[in-house]
């Protein structure tokens, strides 16, 4: 089984450091803050995903997942710039396509942390016709759906995702299961796992507390990691263990190479 980090810049130094820390795989993540690269040409956007594959590939990594564009909140944003955005993603995914990546993960469209929405039935709508033209662009990388933080908005529990599969009605369509995500909504991965557990393909792993979406090391919020590993088993998921943490961005020097082996192993104690 990969055990994979996300990476904000897969640059040599990086994918080597990780390769020491005893990780297998990486999880591109350059291209979830970086919409506009998906704008320009088709080759420029190849060479800037291929750069990070390369980088990976070179270290004697696997690739974990990539993380398409961030949607962006419907709350403040103008038409053109949503349908940009949109555009973006489908680019993204086109890309990906042609890089053996196993999985693109996709956030749904959401209003601001925690507005709601002030006409819900509407944006869902919105996401289940956004999501299937997305979903229209993977032919050779699967598509996972991730659970969002925050008190409004959409996809917040098991249950919401399982009624979002159903209405995009794309039987490719996974699903990446956010644990910190779940933690802000003080929710469980047996609650999660109950509604969609055969389409959790990918994970996010970190940790944090309800109402806030921290991305702590785990342990250090209040997400059920008990009950995680239990479930991990119990669903015999087979997926990459993958951390989203922002951990180890906060250790400099020769620590952080101690901070990556610290993190690893906790991830590989899920599997164990
Ligand atoms: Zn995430």
């Amino acid at each position: 089984m990969l055990i994979s980090r996300t990476c904000f810049g897969a640059d040599k130094e990086y994918c080597k450091m990780l390769f020491d820390a005893g990780y297998t795989a990486v999880d591109i993540n350059d291209t979830s803050h970086k919409p506009e690269i998906f704008l320009q040409s088709e080759d420029e956007q190849f060479q800037f995903v291929k750069n990070a594959v390369d980088n990976i590939k070179n270290a004697g990594l696997a690739i974990g997942q990539c993380h398409a564009p961030h949607s962006i909140s419907l709350w403040c944003s103008t038409p053109k710039e949503v349908e940009q955005r949109i555009v973006a993603i489908e680019n993204c995914v086109k890309t990906v396509s042609k890089l053996d990546i196993p999985y693109t993960v996709i956030h749904p469209f959401v209003f601001a942390f925690n507005n709601e929405a002030e006409n819900p039935e509407k944006l869902w709508q919105f996401n289940i016709d956004t999501i299937r033209r997305i979903c229209k662009c993977a032919t050779n990388t699967t598509i996972c759906l991730e659970n969002m933080p925050g008190t409004a908005g959409v996809i917040r529990t098991g249950e919401d995702m399982a009624r979002m599969l159903s209405d995009v009605g794309d039987p490719n369509l996974m699903v990446c299961l956010d644990t910190g995500h779940l933690a802000c909504q003080s929710s469980t991965a047996t609650d999660f796992f109950a509604a969609v557990g055969d389409r959790v393909k990918t994970l996010h792993i970190h940790d944090s507390i309800p109402g806030q979406d921290l991305h702590l090391l785990v342990g250090e919020g209040r997400f059920d990691w008990e009950d995680f590993k239990t479930v991990l088993k119990e669903y015999n998921y087979q997926g990459s263990i993958n951390s989203e943490s922002n951990f180890v961005y906060n250790v400099k020097g020769e620590l952080r190479l101690e901070g990556q082996i610290l993190e690893r192993k906790i991830l590989e104690g899920f599997v164990k």
